[in-house]
């Protein structure tokens, strides 16, 4: 079951992620603005993804920034990832939460582990993934993945897993 049902998740921001879900490739970003957070893309050190921390700009409280030096399809995982850690994990925000490229933070393994999850859910809905997979023939070859991988703007590796091929 998706974490979006969790019972940390308020309902009304769940139905807004799920409305972005509906179509692909999901607009992260958009989907962060409505949601109240600002997003950045900034430059960070090599070992950094992105982070989530307090802002004074932002109507929801908290502004997302991605390296802009990583991979677009990269930025979109970590922009999922952070807003993930908004829904379920505001409370542990504090000053902030950076995450390193294997998505370690302050914040317990257990927390990552989820904000990977529902990262994964927002970037590649199950069901839409699932639709479009039958769509192109219904066989996970190399070539299906990589052109849902494409048509969802995520990585190769990031579609293996969903697709459970990895
Ligand atoms: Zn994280």
């Amino acid at each position: 079951m998706s974490l979006l049902a969790d019972n940390r998740v308020r309902e009304n921001e769940a139905e807004i992620v799920r409305r972005y879900m509906s179509s692909f490739p999901v607009k992260v970003g958009e989907l962060a603005n409505e949601l109240g957070l600002k997003v950045v893309r900034a430059p960070m050190p090599p070992k950094i993804s992105g982070l989530i921390q307090p802002s004074t700009d932002a109507p929801a409280g908290f502004e997302i920034r991605v390296n802009k030096y990583e991979m677009p399809e990269r930025q979109r995982f970590t922009v999922a990832h952070e807003i993930a850690h908004y829904l379920l994990h505001r409370d542990d925000i504090g000053a902030g939460v950076v995450d390193s490229i294997m998505y370690r933070s302050n914040l317990t393994s257990r927390k990552e582990t989820e904000a990977n999850r529902l990262a994964a859910d927002i970037v590649m809905p199950a069901k839409v993934v699932g639709r479009e997979l039958e769509r192109i023939g219904g066989r996970r070859t190399d070539e299906a993945v990589e052109k849902l991988a494409s048509m969802f703007r995520v990585s190769v590796p990031a579609m293996k897993v969903r697709l459970g091929v990895a």
